[in-house]
């Protein structure tokens, strides 16, 4: 039977990680993979986790089953961060854990999908995993484009796409730090989508895979908590994996906001039967570790302070390259305006390849870079080569 079956395209960025693993100069730099590095190119484990954990393994008594719905502590404690004040909207917003937001973004289509969602819109260019998981799910995709060439968001597009979608259909928005442009909407923004969604009845999910990463956990969830504000019904995605440094870990939270508290129970029994036949139950540990932290005001501080020095640190490099302006052809002016760990430039794979080959450059072959990978000690020679390569 298994010859059935045939052989799937390799993941473009692990090829590029083995190809700078294997590079021998010394000064090699790798823009490809997406996780957050130090000033030193490190991605340690956060001071607030390695307490947590050692408080977990001090005091945890049981590894007896949870339930599909994981660990609801760490649910709760995490709302305040992502709705703000009344963060269950009286009794109509309520969440459970997952593994990573991979594992909400795919519970929220597969329930969408049960719900009579027929088709989901898509702003593209995106992380290549939504589209994976909505060809999976079996829910028919539509594309529109994301983003203007001055590196602004295309309010307009996506403005119409809404507009014209209506309620049988579903829209999936980035909260912040979209991935893989940095290219966020505007307050303004967000008060738009929030009213074309009323107006024309488009069911909203809003995956928050950045929160913190961008200008604050606050200013982060503006988009999200405007269109929460205005909606009867969303589903809000989230990923811990990159606030709390928990790549590997795999934890996130599923939340929907229904229009009764009776619909809001029904959602979540569907959202649990859902969990049950995938993954039965989410990893415990992470959670836990980041439910001690959220219950425990020093602990708190101490990841928000962390938090705040990867944001500074990304905002530095955004504004070292925004500063230098052009490198040949690429505006590099834009990249102080995004947000997050992620920019897309405009360079040809010919250029990609240049920069790999001739400078120990690695980055996505979408031109793709992961701004954490530059630091201040590589960063000119980065701007450097994107010069004499694209000039
Ligand atoms: N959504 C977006 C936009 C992402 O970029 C990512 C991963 N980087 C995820 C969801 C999933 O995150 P996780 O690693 O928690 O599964």
């Amino acid at each position: 039977m298994l010859e059935n079956l045939a052989t799937q395209p390799p993941d473009a960025l692990l090829a590029l990680i083995k190809m700078h693993a294997a590079d021998t100069r010394t000064d090699k730099i790798d823009l490809g993979v997406g996780v957050y590095r130090t000033g030193q190119g490190d991605t340690p484990v956060f001071e607030a986790i390695k307490q947590a954990e050692q408080r977990l393994v001090d005091t945890q008594d049981s590894k007896a089953y949870l339930g599909p719905e994981g660990d609801m502590g760490f649910v709760e404690a995490l709302m305040p961060y992502i709705f703000g004040a009344n963060p269950t909207h009286g009794g109509r917003v309520t969440g459970m854990q997952t593994p990573g937001g991979t594992g909400a973004v795919r519970l929220a289509v597969a329930l969408a999908k049960n719900a009579g969602a027929e088709r989901l819109h898509l702003g593209v260019p995106s992380w290549p995993n939504h589209a994976q998981i909505l060809n999976d799910v079996g829910i028919e995709t539509v594309t529109f484009s994301h983003a203007r060439e001055d590196g602004t968001a295309d309010l307009e597009t996506v403005l119409s796409v809404i507009d014209a979608a209506g309620p049988k259909e579903a829209v999936l928005l980035h909260g912040s730090c979209h991935n893989p442009t940095g290219i966020d909407y505007t307050a303004d923004d967000w008060d738009a989508i929030a009213d074309a969604i009323v107006s024309a009845g488009t069911f909203p999910i809003i995956d928050v895979a950045y929160q913190g990463l961008g200008y604050g956990m606050e200013e982060d969830a503006v988009g999200l908590r405007t269109v929460l504000a205005k909606v009867e019904e969303a589903f809000i995605c989230y990923s811990c994996d990159k606030n709390f440094g928990m790549y590997r870990d795999r934890v996130g939270a599923f939340y929907a906001k229904a229009a009764t508290a009776d619909q809001l129970e029904t959602t979540f029994s569907n959202a649990n039967a859902l969990a049950r036949a995938s993954w039965s139950m989410p990893p415990d540990h992470p959670a836990a570790a980041i439910r001690i932290i959220l219950r425990d005001p020093e602990m708190t501080r101490v990841w928000l302070d962390e938090l705040e020095t990867m944001r500074e640190r990304l905002r530095l490099v955004r504004k070292t390259l925004a500063d230098a302006g052009t490198a040949g052809s690429v505006d590099l002016t834009p990249l102080g305006r995004q947000n997050g760990l992620f920019a897309i430039l405009p360079v040809t794979p010919e250029h990609v390849k240049a920069l790999r080959e001739d400078h120990a450059i690695y980055m996505a072959g979408s031109g793709r870079i992961n701004v954490a990978g530059l630091t201040m000690s590589n960063i000119e020679k980065f701007i450097d080569a994107l010069a004499k390569v694209t000039g």
